[in-house]
């Protein structure tokens, strides 16, 4: 299941958008127009965004911009008129990940949806990660080489840290299972002191040297017993 923000002015098209992702097995909240949209991606913690280019107070590819400054690495599809292929070139520019122009069928949205949701979760996929955590700052990984930064301050890490933290923020508020984070290191072998050494009290100790990392930075890695690790912010 994810949480799907809907952004659409026509409000049959959202609603019936709505009801059809939730059947689906979604989260849905909507948005009638962009100034809404913004406030919704600043209250809540959304996996994609459904966001039509057309509509009112602040424009769709406004919208698109604002959120690629913000949240890096959220998927967003755009809905597009038929004829506007110049639209559906401005927005894959300005950082859309998948588009469809109206009208269009509810399955292949749906398909269009879960493929867009998969590759984000992904840890290599796009050019950084980045959660926004209040007050406390934020914390962005490059998604490429072993690069983070806790507000300004850059957070030294080994390449399994990184790689394990990517995973982790990828899937901010989900559990990562011990074996797609093993999965990940063995795709990703670059630190050569610790080839051997993949097992799952391998990744305890990286874990446990996150969380000393992490310590003051507003998350923390919970174990989710049996299943995994899951990474959440903490309330102040
Ligand atoms: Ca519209």
């Amino acid at each position: 299941m994810a949480h799907l923000l809907i952004v659409e002015d026509d409000d049959l098209l959202r609603d019936g958008l709505a009801a059809q992702l939730g059947l689906a097995g979604h989260q849905t909240t909507t948005a009638a127009n962009g100034a809404l949209a913004q406030e919704q991606l600043e209250a809540n913690r959304f996996d994609g965004v459904v966001l039509d280019l057309g509509l009112p107070l602040v424009d769709g590819m406004a919208v698109l911009r604002w959120i690629r400054k913000r949240l890096l690495a959220l998927p967003v599809l755009i809905l597009t008129a038929r004829d506007g292929v110049e639209d559906r070139i401005e927005g894959l520019n300005a950082g859309a990940d998948d588009y469809l122009t109206k009208p269009f069928n509810m399955a292949e949205l749906e398909a269009r949806l879960g493929a867009m949701l998969r590759r984000s979760r992904l840890p290599a996929f796009g050019g950084s990660l980045e959660l926004q955590m209040g007050e406390a700052g934020r914390l962005r990984l490059d998604a490429t080489q072993p690069l983070a930064w806790l507000g300004d301050e850059p957070l030294e890490l080994t390449q399994r840290e990184w790689a394990l933290l990517s995973l982790l923020v990828a899937n901010a508020g989900q559990v990562v299972g011990r074996e797609d984070v093993l999965s990940a290191w063995k795709a990703d072998p670059s630190d050569p002191s610790d080839t051997t050494n993949t097992g799952s009290n391998a990744l305890e100790v990286y874990v446990h040297r996150l969380r000393r990392k992490l310590a003051d930075s507003g998350l923390s890695i919970r174990n989710v017993r049996g299943l995994g690790y899951m990474l959440e912010t903490t309330t102040p």
